[in-house]
Protein backbone atom coordinates (compact mmCIF):
# COMPACT_ATOMS: atom_id res chain seq x y z
CA UNK A 1 0.00 0.00 0.00
CA UNK A 2 2.27 2.84 -1.31
CA UNK A 3 0.49 6.24 -1.19
CA UNK A 4 3.48 8.26 -2.74
CA UNK A 5 3.75 7.77 -6.32
CA UNK A 6 4.21 10.85 -7.67
CA UNK A 7 7.35 11.28 -5.70
CA UNK A 8 8.92 7.59 -6.36
CA UNK A 9 11.20 9.35 -8.86
CA UNK A 10 13.00 11.28 -6.44
CA UNK A 11 16.30 11.06 -7.02
CA UNK A 12 18.43 9.99 -4.02
CA UNK A 13 20.49 12.64 -2.72
CA UNK A 14 24.37 12.04 -1.08
CA UNK A 15 24.12 10.51 2.71
CA UNK A 16 27.79 12.07 3.25
CA UNK A 17 27.32 14.88 5.13
CA UNK A 18 24.18 13.17 7.09
CA UNK A 19 26.60 10.24 7.96
CA UNK A 20 29.16 12.66 9.24
CA UNK A 21 26.41 14.11 11.15
CA UNK A 22 25.10 10.77 13.09
CA UNK A 23 28.09 9.25 13.31
CA UNK A 24 29.83 9.24 16.93
CA UNK A 25 26.79 10.85 17.69
CA UNK A 26 23.34 9.44 19.54
CA UNK A 27 20.50 11.36 17.98
CA UNK A 28 17.06 12.28 19.39
CA UNK A 29 14.17 11.69 16.57
CA UNK A 30 11.57 13.82 15.97
CA UNK A 31 9.17 11.84 13.19
CA UNK A 32 6.05 13.33 11.56
CA UNK A 33 3.37 12.25 9.31
CA UNK A 34 5.94 11.93 6.37
CA UNK A 35 7.29 8.85 7.53
CA UNK A 36 4.39 7.32 7.45
CA UNK A 37 3.07 8.11 3.82
CA UNK A 38 5.26 5.24 2.38
CA UNK A 39 2.80 3.42 4.57
CA UNK A 40 -0.47 4.10 3.17
CA UNK A 41 -1.42 6.81 5.56
CA UNK A 42 -1.47 10.70 3.94
CA UNK A 43 0.05 13.58 5.58
CA UNK A 44 -1.21 17.00 5.95
CA UNK A 45 1.19 18.96 4.41
CA UNK A 46 3.21 17.10 1.82
CA UNK A 47 3.13 18.07 -2.08
CA UNK A 48 -0.27 16.44 -2.70
CA UNK A 49 -2.02 18.48 0.50
CA UNK A 50 -3.99 21.04 -2.08
CA UNK A 51 -5.50 18.60 -3.74
CA UNK A 52 -6.57 16.23 -0.55
CA UNK A 53 -7.10 19.46 1.69
CA UNK A 54 -9.55 19.28 4.26
CA UNK A 55 -10.03 20.97 7.88
CA UNK A 56 -9.44 18.77 10.54
CA UNK A 57 -11.95 18.47 13.38
CA UNK A 58 -10.70 20.41 16.57
CA UNK A 59 -11.59 19.75 20.15
CA UNK A 60 -14.20 22.06 20.86
CA UNK A 61 -15.85 21.18 18.01
CA UNK A 62 -16.01 17.50 19.10
CA UNK A 63 -16.75 18.07 22.47
CA UNK A 64 -19.61 20.85 22.34
CA UNK A 65 -21.33 19.53 19.34
CA UNK A 66 -23.34 15.70 18.88
CA UNK A 67 -23.61 15.62 15.23
CA UNK A 68 -19.83 16.46 15.16
CA UNK A 69 -19.32 13.30 17.46
CA UNK A 70 -21.51 11.42 15.41
CA UNK A 71 -19.78 12.34 12.18
CA UNK A 72 -16.38 11.41 13.31
CA UNK A 73 -17.29 8.17 14.53
CA UNK A 74 -19.55 7.50 11.37
CA UNK A 75 -16.20 8.13 9.06
CA UNK A 76 -14.21 6.70 11.70
CA UNK A 77 -15.81 2.94 11.62
CA UNK A 78 -15.19 3.00 8.08
CA UNK A 79 -11.32 4.22 8.06
CA UNK A 80 -9.98 1.96 11.43
CA UNK A 81 -9.56 -1.08 9.47
CA UNK A 82 -7.80 0.52 6.78
CA UNK A 83 -6.13 2.94 9.06
CA UNK A 84 -5.01 -0.60 12.02
CA UNK A 85 -3.83 -2.17 8.54
CA UNK A 86 -0.83 0.11 7.65
CA UNK A 87 2.58 -1.64 8.37
CA UNK A 88 5.61 -0.03 9.38
CA UNK A 89 7.66 0.91 6.19
CA UNK A 90 11.56 0.98 5.47
CA UNK A 91 11.76 4.32 7.40
CA UNK A 92 10.82 3.14 10.23
CA UNK A 93 12.37 -0.43 10.33
CA UNK A 94 15.42 1.62 10.08
CA UNK A 95 14.59 4.20 12.96
CA UNK A 96 14.31 1.11 14.76
CA UNK A 97 17.69 -0.19 13.46
CA UNK A 98 19.74 2.91 14.28
CA UNK A 99 18.25 3.02 17.90
CA UNK A 100 19.42 -0.65 18.24
CA UNK A 101 23.23 0.27 16.97
CA UNK A 102 22.74 3.09 19.28
CA UNK A 103 23.21 6.31 16.39
CA UNK A 104 19.22 7.22 17.91
CA UNK A 105 18.45 7.15 21.71
CA UNK A 106 14.33 7.18 20.73
CA UNK A 107 12.08 8.43 18.55
CA UNK A 108 9.96 11.50 19.46
CA UNK A 109 6.83 11.04 16.99
CA UNK A 110 3.84 13.40 16.41
CA UNK A 111 2.19 10.40 14.75
CA UNK A 112 -0.17 8.31 16.01
CA UNK A 113 -0.29 5.19 13.85
CA UNK A 114 2.14 3.25 16.30
CA UNK A 115 3.93 2.02 13.70
CA UNK A 116 7.24 2.77 14.87
CA UNK A 117 6.53 0.73 17.66
CA UNK A 118 5.30 -2.24 15.41
CA UNK A 119 8.34 -1.61 13.69
CA UNK A 120 11.08 -2.63 16.71
CA UNK A 121 11.94 1.21 18.03
CA UNK A 122 11.99 0.66 21.89
CA UNK A 123 11.91 4.16 23.28
CA UNK A 124 9.21 5.96 21.77
CA UNK A 125 7.20 9.30 22.75
CA UNK A 126 3.56 9.25 21.19
CA UNK A 127 3.11 13.43 21.54
CA UNK A 128 -0.15 13.50 20.10
CA UNK A 129 -1.35 9.74 21.40
CA UNK A 130 -2.67 6.60 19.61
CA UNK A 131 -5.72 5.64 17.50
CA UNK A 132 -5.42 2.36 18.43
CA UNK A 133 -6.66 3.76 21.94
CA UNK A 134 -10.35 5.53 23.12
CA UNK A 135 -10.77 7.58 26.31
CA UNK A 136 -13.95 8.23 28.17
CA UNK A 137 -14.01 12.09 28.74
CA UNK A 138 -15.89 11.47 31.66
CA UNK A 139 -14.56 8.72 33.76
CA UNK A 140 -10.94 8.00 31.96
CA UNK A 141 -11.61 4.87 30.59
CA UNK A 142 -9.11 3.53 27.94
CA UNK A 143 -10.88 1.21 25.12
CA UNK A 144 -9.12 -0.46 22.62
CA UNK A 145 -9.93 0.76 19.58
CA UNK A 146 -10.75 -2.81 18.03
CA UNK A 147 -13.15 -3.21 20.84
CA UNK A 148 -15.28 0.04 20.35
CA UNK A 149 -15.01 -1.16 16.59
CA UNK A 150 -16.93 -4.28 17.34
CA UNK A 151 -19.33 -2.22 19.63
CA UNK A 152 -19.91 0.46 16.94
CA UNK A 153 -20.75 -2.33 14.47
CA UNK A 154 -23.40 -3.92 16.87
CA UNK A 155 -25.08 -0.57 17.63
CA UNK A 156 -24.94 0.44 13.18
CA UNK A 157 -25.33 -3.55 11.73
CA UNK A 158 -24.64 -3.37 8.18
CA UNK A 159 -22.85 -0.28 8.53
CA UNK A 160 -20.82 0.95 5.04
CA UNK A 161 -21.28 3.96 2.82
CA UNK A 162 -19.36 4.86 -0.07
CA UNK A 163 -15.45 5.59 0.99
CA UNK A 164 -12.60 7.68 -0.73
CA UNK A 165 -9.61 7.18 -0.06
CA UNK A 166 -8.52 7.27 3.92
CA UNK A 167 -7.64 10.69 5.26
CA UNK A 168 -4.87 11.68 7.54
CA UNK A 169 -6.96 11.21 10.80
CA UNK A 170 -7.49 7.57 10.41
CA UNK A 171 -10.73 8.73 8.75
CA UNK A 172 -12.82 8.72 5.12
CA UNK A 173 -14.45 11.44 3.62
CA UNK A 174 -18.14 10.83 3.37
CA UNK A 175 -20.80 13.04 2.53
CA UNK A 176 -22.41 14.99 5.36
CA UNK A 177 -25.92 12.86 4.34
CA UNK A 178 -24.67 9.54 4.20
CA UNK A 179 -23.34 9.85 8.41
CA UNK A 180 -27.44 10.75 9.85
CA UNK A 181 -28.70 7.90 11.91
CA UNK A 182 -25.35 6.59 13.00
CA UNK A 183 -25.29 5.49 17.28
CA UNK A 184 -22.26 6.55 19.06
CA UNK A 185 -21.10 4.02 21.72
CA UNK A 186 -21.23 5.34 25.27
CA UNK A 187 -18.47 4.23 27.77
CA UNK A 188 -18.23 0.78 28.48
CA UNK A 189 -17.45 1.66 32.24
CA UNK A 190 -19.73 4.54 33.72
CA UNK A 191 -21.96 4.33 30.67
CA UNK A 192 -22.50 8.01 30.08
CA UNK A 193 -19.45 9.52 29.39
CA UNK A 194 -18.22 10.82 25.83
CA UNK A 195 -15.89 8.88 24.02
CA UNK A 196 -12.90 10.28 22.44
CA UNK A 197 -9.83 8.80 20.10
CA UNK A 198 -6.94 9.26 22.66
CA UNK A 199 -5.17 11.41 20.51
CA UNK A 200 -4.80 15.31 20.34
CA UNK A 201 -6.59 17.48 18.50
CA UNK A 202 -6.47 20.71 16.84
CA UNK A 203 -7.33 23.60 20.21
CA UNK A 204 -5.93 20.61 22.55
CA UNK A 205 -2.61 20.68 24.29
CA UNK A 206 0.09 17.85 24.55
CA UNK A 207 0.01 16.33 28.34
CA UNK A 208 2.57 18.08 30.47
CA UNK A 209 4.31 14.81 31.89
CA UNK A 210 4.56 13.89 27.80
CA UNK A 211 6.02 16.64 26.99
CA UNK A 212 8.56 16.33 29.46
CA UNK A 213 9.46 12.97 28.78
CA UNK A 214 10.16 14.16 25.51
CA UNK A 215 12.55 16.93 26.52
CA UNK A 216 14.45 14.64 28.49
CA UNK A 217 14.75 12.35 25.53
CA UNK A 218 16.31 15.32 23.74
CA UNK A 219 18.31 16.22 26.82
CA UNK A 220 20.13 12.65 26.70
CA UNK A 221 20.79 12.92 22.78
CA UNK A 222 23.78 14.67 21.51
CA UNK A 223 22.06 15.87 18.29
CA UNK A 224 18.62 16.05 17.21
CA UNK A 225 17.16 14.12 13.43
CA UNK A 226 13.91 15.65 12.26
CA UNK A 227 12.32 12.78 9.63
CA UNK A 228 9.53 13.99 7.87
CA UNK A 229 7.79 16.79 9.80
CA UNK A 230 6.98 20.08 7.79
CA UNK A 231 7.01 21.33 11.65
CA UNK A 232 4.34 23.31 11.31
CA UNK A 233 2.89 22.19 14.44
CA UNK A 234 4.13 23.93 17.34
CA UNK A 235 4.25 20.60 19.29
CA UNK A 236 6.94 19.47 17.35
CA UNK A 237 8.77 22.39 16.34
CA UNK A 238 9.27 23.07 19.88
CA UNK A 239 12.24 20.63 19.91
CA UNK A 240 14.08 22.30 17.04
CA UNK A 241 13.84 25.37 19.25
CA UNK A 242 14.60 23.45 22.35
CA UNK A 243 17.64 21.68 20.00
CA UNK A 244 18.93 24.98 18.67
CA UNK A 245 18.70 27.37 22.13
CA UNK A 246 20.64 24.44 23.78
CA UNK A 247 23.45 24.37 21.03
CA UNK A 248 22.24 20.75 19.84
CA UNK A 249 22.95 20.06 16.21
CA UNK A 250 19.86 19.41 13.89
CA UNK A 251 19.64 17.62 10.93
CA UNK A 252 16.34 17.72 9.40
CA UNK A 253 15.44 15.08 6.14
CA UNK A 254 11.98 15.74 4.53
CA UNK A 255 10.41 16.21 1.28
CA UNK A 256 10.10 20.05 0.85
CA UNK A 257 10.40 23.03 2.76
CA UNK A 258 9.72 23.05 6.91
CA UNK A 259 9.50 25.51 9.44
CA UNK A 260 12.85 24.23 11.01
CA UNK A 261 15.00 25.07 8.46
CA UNK A 262 16.71 27.93 9.57
CA UNK A 263 17.99 26.21 12.55
CA UNK A 264 19.27 23.44 10.83
CA UNK A 265 23.36 22.59 9.97
CA UNK A 266 22.21 19.31 7.46
CA UNK A 267 19.56 19.40 5.46
CA UNK A 268 18.70 16.45 2.75
CA UNK A 269 15.21 16.27 0.51
CA UNK A 270 14.42 12.97 -0.10
CA UNK A 271 12.26 10.23 0.88
CA UNK A 272 12.73 9.22 4.44
CA UNK A 273 12.89 5.31 3.53
CA UNK A 274 15.44 5.66 0.56
CA UNK A 275 17.65 8.50 3.25
CA UNK A 276 17.74 6.09 6.56
CA UNK A 277 18.00 2.52 4.65
CA UNK A 278 20.99 4.02 3.06
CA UNK A 279 22.08 6.12 5.75
CA UNK A 280 22.15 2.54 8.04
CA UNK A 281 23.84 0.67 5.71
CA UNK A 282 26.58 3.39 5.18
CA UNK A 283 26.89 3.48 9.18
CA UNK A 284 27.14 -0.33 9.70
P1 LIG B 1 2.82 17.42 7.88
O1 LIG B 1 1.78 16.80 7.01
O2 LIG B 1 2.63 18.83 8.31
O3 LIG B 1 4.24 17.36 7.15
C1 LIG B 1 4.70 16.17 6.56
C2 LIG B 1 6.00 16.50 5.82
O4 LIG B 1 6.56 15.27 5.39
C3 LIG B 1 5.79 17.36 4.57
O5 LIG B 1 6.77 18.37 4.53
C4 LIG B 1 5.96 16.35 3.42
O6 LIG B 1 6.45 16.95 2.24
C5 LIG B 1 6.95 15.39 4.02
N1 LIG B 1 6.88 14.04 3.44
C6 LIG B 1 5.81 13.38 2.96
N2 LIG B 1 6.15 12.13 2.58
C7 LIG B 1 7.47 12.02 2.83
C8 LIG B 1 8.40 10.97 2.66
N3 LIG B 1 8.04 9.79 2.15
N4 LIG B 1 9.69 11.19 3.01
C9 LIG B 1 10.09 12.38 3.52
N5 LIG B 1 9.24 13.41 3.71
C10 LIG B 1 7.95 13.23 3.37
O7 LIG B 1 3.00 16.44 9.12
P2 LIG B 1 3.45 16.75 10.61
O8 LIG B 1 4.55 17.75 10.60
O9 LIG B 1 3.66 15.44 11.25
O10 LIG B 1 2.18 17.45 11.26
C11 LIG B 1 0.88 16.88 11.05
C12 LIG B 1 0.12 16.51 12.33
O11 LIG B 1 -0.96 15.65 11.97
C13 LIG B 1 0.95 15.73 13.30
O12 LIG B 1 1.00 16.47 14.45
C14 LIG B 1 0.25 14.39 13.49
O13 LIG B 1 -0.27 14.27 14.80
C15 LIG B 1 -0.94 14.37 12.60
N6 LIG B 1 -0.88 13.30 11.57
C16 LIG B 1 -0.48 12.03 11.89
C17 LIG B 1 -0.42 11.04 10.90
C18 LIG B 1 0.02 9.65 11.27
O14 LIG B 1 -0.14 9.23 12.42
N7 LIG B 1 0.61 8.88 10.34
C19 LIG B 1 -0.76 11.35 9.59
C20 LIG B 1 -1.16 12.67 9.30
C21 LIG B 1 -1.22 13.63 10.30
Amino acid sequence: MKYVPHIKDIPSPSLDELERFVRGRSCAVLTGAGCSTESGIPDYRGPETKRRARNPITYQEYVRDEATRARYWARSAIGWPRFRAARPNDAHRALAALEEAGHVNGVITQNVDRLHHAAGSRRVIELHGALAQVRCLECGEIEHRDSLQERILALNPGWDAEATEIAPDGDVDLPEDATQGFCVPQCRRCHHGQLKPNVVFFGENVPKPTVARAFSLLDDADALLVVGSSLAVYSGYRFVKKAAACDKPIAIANLGQTRGHPHADVVIEGLASDILTRLTAQLS
